[in-house]
């Protein structure tokens, strides 16, 4: 059976019968209204190559031959608790795309991108950065700390990176330093209860966006915006502030600072939501890419012990100004195992030596904090709960070569939670604390693996390993990496996708 059939038969077998599966019709060709509309006033069609192949037309057929479908955006998202190596994943697939939008979350969130003998951690900026064709775009959902872009922007300009094609969305709330404040404050005063946040103002910079008193990108050109608004807010800020026992903030200081960033960013600023449309109107491919994970979503996770923003692929749509049905692919992100930082309960939390090993050989520190990651068997309960909410169409799986050298692997497979087996994540986190974890055992390999570029030449037990996910994910893992590099990659349902617009249904 070629491997074109398999990642098909696979595909069909989903437990999740979707659109993109047996249902989704092969030729989805674009309003010709909108292509003719989006030909006038942009330039282009484009050729592009596609991401994978089922959202694109027949080769032969008419849009094909013009430049491929007018909706091509692909949502890259965590499937864990974050750290799932995302950088690397936008890293590998922005070679093939013209734009990549960060969606949500703030400068809590890190990137590592290894090109060579080069590491890149990156904050803000979207992976994607590093390709000289692209455009790097922080979206309307992101907080921007604007000191650390700053900075961002001034070290990959050191490292000769030109970052004239970062854009940020004029839309983009700021942090402000009594939001680092606040949250640093706060968190001091929770003491044994606090979330564990990393302590840079990005809850406190949602709280005020759902709030309306936040400052956004645009707002740091205006002098008069800045302190009208400062005026009416700070007060407050303040009066919070003093009462936990920190330092209050002064207007005038305030002001000065932000215009300065705004001076600094103002050449970056853009109406990023149409930046998106432009580019997918001219058919090109736009990567948007995800900080954090399903289980640290606000709404999804394991509340309070989340991050304060929507890292799932719907946040996409409202953070990167894409519509749901512009989004074609959603590629999910995992580690072979679990890590997750911050409080918050872990079922499959590993404590003892191996738990040790793996975050040793996986490097398992975060990339902003340098805070040590908790680490565990893979769970495969909230596996399936973020294939579903996230409408995953394929996965790629991270950090295999870490589990080199371990003699039983487990991956969990149900919770026992009050005397009953659950097989559905619980979305009450206190459920979630009572559980115990159900496993299945699997033989390790003792071998390394970061040299393998083909599946077929990973150890046996390896492949088992990686189907047993496959099946519980019930959607295909294409890439599979065994390094930290953009070549240790195993592209393994990667290209057959490629060619499967020619065979037939
Ligand atoms: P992200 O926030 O999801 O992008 O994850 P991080 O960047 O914080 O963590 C991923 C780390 O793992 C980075 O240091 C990557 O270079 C590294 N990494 C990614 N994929 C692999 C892999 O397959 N094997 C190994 N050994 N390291 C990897």
């Amino acid at each position: 059976m070629p491997a074109i059939q398999e990642v098909d038969d696979r595909a069909t077998r989903a437990l999740r019968p979707s659109r993109e599966t047996v249902q989704r019709p092969p030729d989805r060709a674009p309003s010709p209204y909108r292509w003719g509309h989006a030909g006038e006033v942009y330039p282009g069609p484009w050729q592009v190559q596609g991401l994978f192949v089922w959202a694109r037309e027949p080769v032969g057929s008419d849009h094909a031959d013009r430049g491929g479908s007018l909706m091509s955006a692909t949502v890259i998202v965590g499937l864990q608790w974050g750290d799932e190596g995302k950088g690397k994943t936008t890293d590998f697939l922005a070679e093939q795309t013209s734009m990549v939008v960060r969606y949500q979350g703030g400068d809590n969130a890190g990137h590592t991108v290894v090109r060579g003998d080069e590491v890149f951690k990156l904050r803000l900026t979207p992976s994607g950065v590093l390709y000289p064709h692209m455009t790097s775009v922080i979206g309307n959902g992101v907080v921007v700390n604007p000191l650390t872009l700053i900075d961002e922007l001034d070290m990959l300009t050191t490292r000769g990176i030109d970052v004239s094609r970062v854009r940020v969305s004029r839309s983009a709330h700021v942090i402000m330093p009594y939001h680092v404040a606040l949250d640093r404050a706060n968190e001091a005063r929770l003491a044994g209860a606090a979330v564990g946040t990393t302590g840079r103002g990005i809850g406190p910079t949602y709280g005020d966006k759902a709030w309306r008193l936040g400052l956004r990108m645009e707002d740091l050109l205006d002098r008069a915006v800045l302190r009208e608004r400062l005026e009416r807010l700070l007060p407050d800020k303040n009066l919070l502030l003093s009462s936990m026992g920190a330092d209050p903030f002064a207007i005038d200081d305030l002001v000065d600072l932000a215009l300065g960033w705004g001076d600094r960013l103002g050449d970056h600023l853009d109406d990023a939501t149409w930046l998106v449309q432009r580019a997918l109107a001219r058919g090109e491919h736009v990567l948007l890419e995800g900080a954090q994970g399903t289980l640290l979503d606000l709404d999804h996770g394991s509340y309070p012990f989340v991050t304060s923003s929507n890292p799932v692929a719907g946040g996409a749509c409202t953070g990167g100004g894409v519509g749901p049905l512009q989004v074609d692919e959603v590629i999910g992100v995992m580690k072979a195992y679990s890590t997750r930082v911050g409080s918050g309960p872990y079922p499959t939390e590993l404590l003892d030596g191996i738990g040790q090993g793996i975050a040793e050989r996986g490097n398992e520190f975060g990339t902003v904090t340098g805070r040590p990651r908790r680490v565990g068997w893979f769970d495969a309960v909230p596996l399936r709960y973020a294939v579903a909410v996230n409408s995953v169409t394929s996965i790629m799986l991270n950090k295999l070569d870490i589990l080199s050298g371990i003699d039983c692997l487990r991956i969990c497979v149900a919770y026992e939670i009050d005397g009953r087996r659950i097989d559905t994540w619980p979305s009450s986190g206190a459920a979630l604390a009572r559980a115990t974890p159900i496993y299945d055992e699997f033989p390790g390999w003792s071998e390394p693996i970061h040299g393998v570029r083909s599946l077929g030449d990973l150890p046996e037990n390896a492949r088992r390993y990686v189907t047993a996910l496959e099946e519980h994910a019930g959607v295909p893992i294409v890439l599979v990496s065994v390094g930290p590099e953009r070549t240790q990659t195993i592209e393994r349902a990667w290209r057959a996708m490629r060619q499967r617009q020619v065979v037939p249904a």
